[in-house]
C-alpha cells in the first residue's frame, strides 16, 4: 500500500502524455520580440520550468521580432495546429486589433489559449542624461521640447508603445516625442542607456535593475499604486499619484497555440503551464524582477480567452482617445 503511494505522488508531478506527444520534434515557442527582453525573459523561464513536467521537451525559442509582436503572432496564426508551435505575448494580443486596420489574424477566432502566465508593471524611464530628476520636472521637459525627444518602443502595437500613447493622452501632450520603434526592448534599452533615444516606459522585468544601478532616470510607475516590492522601486510615485487620474497600466503575457490543436495536447500543455507556475523557482525568478505569477481562473484555457476578451473591450476606448492607429 505505501509503495502504491509512494507512485502515485511521483507521477502527479508529471503530466499526461497525449498520444506521441511531443515526442522528438522541438516545440518551436514564438517570441514576437528580440531576445532578451521582457517577453523573451518570460518565455525562457517558462519553457525551463514547463519542461520539468514534460521529461524530453525539447522547447526551442524563435524570436521573430517587427510591428509590435504582429509578425510572431500572424506567423504562429497560420502554423500546424500540432502544438509544436506555440507563442507567447502580452497585452498586444488585447491592443493591436484597436490600432491597426487590418490585422494578419483574430486574437479571439485563430488561436487556442493555454493560459495567462504573468503580470507586469511598467516604469517611465529616461536616458541618464536628461537634466530632470523628478515627474514634474520631467513632464515639464517633455512639453518644453516638443518634436525634439524620441521615444523608443517595441513597435506598433506593443506594450511600450501602448504606454507612451496613453501617457502622452493622459497629459495632453499628443505625440510630444518622436517614436522610434525596435524589435524588442532589449535593444531599445541600449539605445537609452547609451544616451541614443530619450525616453521609454518598458516592464519592470527590464528595467528595475537599469534603474537600480542608475543606467536611466525613473520618474513614475504606470500602476494605480505605488510599487510594493521588497527590494526595488520603493520610491518611485504612480502617474495617477502624479495626478493622472485613473491611470493604470500592467502588462500580462500569455501562451497560445493555433486554432485546431488537438485538445489532448492543449490539456498537456496547459497542465504543465499550471505546474510551471506553481514552481518555486520560477516564482521566485518572476518576483525578483516585479512580476506576479497568475494563480487565478486565466490560468485556464476559457477564463485566460475570456480574460483577453475583456481586455479588448476595455482598450478599445482607451485607444481611440489616444488616438494614433497603423494602417
Ligand atoms: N517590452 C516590450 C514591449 O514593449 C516587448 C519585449 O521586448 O518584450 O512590448
Amino acid at each position: 500500500m505505501k509503495r502504491f503511494l509512494v507512485l502515485a505522488v511521483a507521477v502527479t508531478a508529471l503530466v499526461a502524455q497525449a498520444q506521441g506527444f511531443p515526442g522528438s520534434k522541438p516545440i518551436v515557442v514564438v517570441v514576437p520580440f528580440a531576445a532578451g527582453g521582457p517577453t523573451d525573459l518570460v518565455a525562457r523561464d517558462l519553457t525551463l520550468a514547463m519542461r520539468k513536467s514534460l521529461p524530453g521537451a525539447n522547447f526551442v525559442i524563435e524570436n521573430v521580432n517587427g510591428a509590435g509582436g504582429t509578425i510572431g503572432a500572424g506567423k504562429v496564426a497560420k502554423a500546424s495546429p500540432d502544438g509544436h508551435t506555440l507563442l507567447i505575448w502580452h497585452i498586444g494580443m488585447a491592443s493591436t486589433p484597436s490600432l491597426y486596420r487590418k490585422l494578419a489574424f483574430n486574437p479571439l477566432v485563430d488561436f487556442d489559449f493555454l493560459g495567462v502566465v504573468n503580470e507586469v508593471p511598467m516604469t517611465l524611464i529616461g536616458k541618464p542624461q536628461l537634466p530632470v530628476n523628478n515627474y514634474h520636472d520631467f513632464e515639464n521637459y517633455i512639453r518644453a521640447n516638443r518634436g525634439k525627444l524620441n521615444m523608443a518602443h517595441a513597435g506598433l502595437g506593443s506594450a511600450s508603445h501602448l504606454c507612451g500613447l496613453m501617457w502622452q493622452s493622459a497629459i495632453n501632450a499628443r505625440e510630444a516625442m518622436n517614436t522610434l520603434p525596435f524589435g524588442g526592448t532589449a535593444p531599445a534599452m541600449t539605445a537609452l542607456v547609451n544616451g541614443q533615444v530619450d525616453v521609454m516606459c518598458d516592464q519592470t522585468t527590464n528595467t528595475a535593475v537599469q534603474i537600480e544601478t542608475g543606467r536611466v532616470k525613473a520618474f513614475a510607475v504606470t500602476t494605480s499604486e505605488r510599487l510594493n516590492h521588497p527590494t526595488f522601486l520603493k520610491n518611485y510615485p504612480s502617474l495617477k499619484e502624479m495626478g493622472l487620474n485613473g491611470f493604470n497600466l500592467t502588462i500580462w503575457h500569455g501562451v497560445y497555440a493555433p486554432k485546431g490543436t488537438p485538445a489532448a495536447v492543449l490539456k498537456q500543455l496547459n497542465e504543465a503551464l499550471k505546474l510551471a507556475l506553481k514552481d518555486p523557482d520560477f516564482i521566485r525568478k518572476q518576483e525578483a524582477l516585479g512580476a506576479v505569477v497568475v494563480t487565478d481562473s486565466r490560468i485556464e484555457p476559457a477564463g485566460h480567452k475570456a480574460f483577453v476578451a475583456s481586455e479588448i473591450a476595455k482598450l478599445k476606448p482607451l485607444i481611440e482617445a489616444a488616438g494614433k492607429f497603423a494602417d
